[in-house]
């Protein structure tokens, strides 16, 4: 049988998320996603009426198939921790069963288990403020959307996972260099994803034979980096001063995810790898 995904953060065909589906996928691995409760409906009528289609085709030619899609929130882990305005929120209440837990059991009993679990989501919801003026409030959602939805998410999913299996996350360099513009605590959020990769790569691995990486990605187009404002400055600065002067594409980092979680990469756990055209190597522009 061939490996199965489960990738949580996929809402339309421009992000990450995205991009590892269709590497999997071409490298033959069955797909579920996880889709935000508020961009559900709009993703599944999209992809029902073929608007994605394009951003479908595989390089042989076929159509990568989405055996089925979840919603998901990421910031709750069981429904007794759901608020009631959220609860009562109309695009909430179209659907169920959508907490980390809830839909953890949902692919079991679909499927039974799965190989590959990617997490491919964050939310800062104060991401334009700088720290300094950011508030506890909107700095714990950072966390919680960011950080604490990896460790939810691999808690509940780890018992469906079959030995062997692999998770990755993505991260980016602002955990640990100084990017102006990465605020709400999103810098911090990305910090804690990666220094929990190292202590889930333990956990799980010593537990379960799961690998936990992570990738340090560079800038790409993205809806969520659009509402960060500063997406086209970044692209721009690494193309002038990164070792590699091309663009990245989403497809760069889907490949490197797919060798990532494939037993190609069986003794890489707990690592941060730079998907990047290099810049991280940088120590000054030029
Ligand atoms: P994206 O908009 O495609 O993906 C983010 C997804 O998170 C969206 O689908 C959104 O609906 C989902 N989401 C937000 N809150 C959620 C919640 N509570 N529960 C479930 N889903 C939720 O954007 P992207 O840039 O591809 O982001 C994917 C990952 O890549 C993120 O971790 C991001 O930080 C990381 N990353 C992005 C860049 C970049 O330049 N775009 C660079 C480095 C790292």
């Amino acid at each position: 049988r061939g490996k199965r995904a489960f990738i949580a953060g996929v809402a339309d065909d421009n992000g990450y998320g995205w991009a590892i589906a269709k590497s999997l996928a071409a490298a033959g691995a069955e797909i579920l996603v996880g889709t935000w409760v508020p961009a559900l409906n709009i993703f599944e009528t999209s992809l029902r009426r073929g608007k994605f289609d394009e951003s479908r085709v595989l390089p042989d030619g076929s159509l990568m198939e989405i055996t089925k899609v979840y919603p998901l929130d990421a910031v709750y882990d069981c429904p007794e921790d759901v608020p009631e305005d959220v609860k009562a929120n109309k695009r909430y209440a179209g659907s169920a069963n959508w907490t980390v837990k809830e839909v953890a059991e949902s692919v079991k009993q679909d499927f039974g288990c799965i190989d590959i679990l990617v997490h491919s989501l964050a939310n800062g919801p104060e991401v334009i403020k700088p720290l300094l003026e950011t508030s506890r409030n909107g700095y714990l959602a950072a966390i919680s959307a960011s950080s604490y939805s990896f460790i939810s998410l691999l808690k509940y999913f780890v018992p469906l996972m079959n030995p062997g299996g692999a998770s990755i996350s993505l991260t980016y360099i602002a955990s640990e260099r100084i990017i102006p513009g990465y605020g709400g605590g999103m810098s911090s959020a990305k910090a804690a994803l990666e220094s929990d990769t190292r202590v889930l790569a333990f956990e799980a691995g010593r537990k379960h034979k799961i690998r936990v990486n992570t990738i340090s990605a560079g800038p790409l187009r993205s809806r969520a980096a659009k509402a960060i404002g500063f997406i086209d400055m970044m692209i721009d600065y690494s193309l002038e001063n990164a070792p590699l002067q091309k663009e990245l594409s989403a497809e760069e980092v889907g490949n490197a995810a797919a060798f990532l979680v494939s037993p190609l990469a069986s003794a890489i756990t707990g690592a941060v790898v730079y998907v990047d055209n290099g810049l991280n190597a940088m120590g000054v522009g030029v």
